[in-house]
């Protein structure tokens, strides 16, 4: 038995009524969308925005300490588990012999990224977040490869995300 079904009645011959019962229903969305705004599905982007919830897992943010260097000691880690193989690190010797390696270059080729949140996973120190924001215009290629500059320091910031890992807990813990 075929599972499409002709309508072979003599009304539907007639275009009319098709036309205006379709008519009848987007008038109806219409008005119900006018008179209950708080109720209508689409929203006006970009004046409105959707909110989020705070788990939500949009750009990365690469956390700070107390004196605004970066968290992160270059493990490496999150560019291991990532599977857009989409972050690199260039390591370097920090001059303070009590820190560890430091990134001297850390990128996010934020096109390739899936938002798996992989990285955020891996990191033992919390040096690597992934934020609120998932809004990523650009006019060019250039501007999706996120640095160091942008990760940390991006305006959005307000000076840096502080990390929740303290150098002197994590010495006394042996970390
Ligand atoms: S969110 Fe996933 S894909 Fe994106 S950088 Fe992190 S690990 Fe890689
Ligand atoms: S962000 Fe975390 S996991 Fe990635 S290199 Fe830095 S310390 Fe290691």
């Amino acid at each position: 038995m075929s599972l499409v079904q002709k309508n072979t009645s003599e009304a539907s011959k007639w275009y009319l009524p098709g036309i205006l019962g379709g008519l009848t229903i987007t008038g109806k969305h219409m008005l119900k969308n006018l008179f209950n705004r708080k109720q209508m599905i689409t929203l006006n982007y970009p004046e409105e925005k959707y909110e989020y919830s705070p788990r939500f897992k949009g750009n990365h943010v690469l956390t700070v300490k107390k004196d605004g260097s970066l968290r992160c000691t270059a493990c490496m880690l999150c560019a291991t588990n990532c599977p857009a193989e989409c972050i690199t690190i260039l390591a370097a010797e920090h001059e303070d012999p009590t820190v560890e390696k430091y990134p001297i270059k850390y990128e996010i080729d934020i096109l390739r990224c899936v938002f798996c949140g992989f990285c955020e996973e891996a990191c033992p120190v919390d040096a690597v977040r992934m934020g609120p924001e998932w809004q990523t215009p650009a006019i060019n290629g250039g501007n999706f490869q996120y640095g160091i500059e942008y990760l940390a320091y991006r305006p959005q910031l307000k000076g840096g995300i502080l990390t929740v890992v303290d150098d002197e807990e994590r010495h006394k813990s042996g970390i």
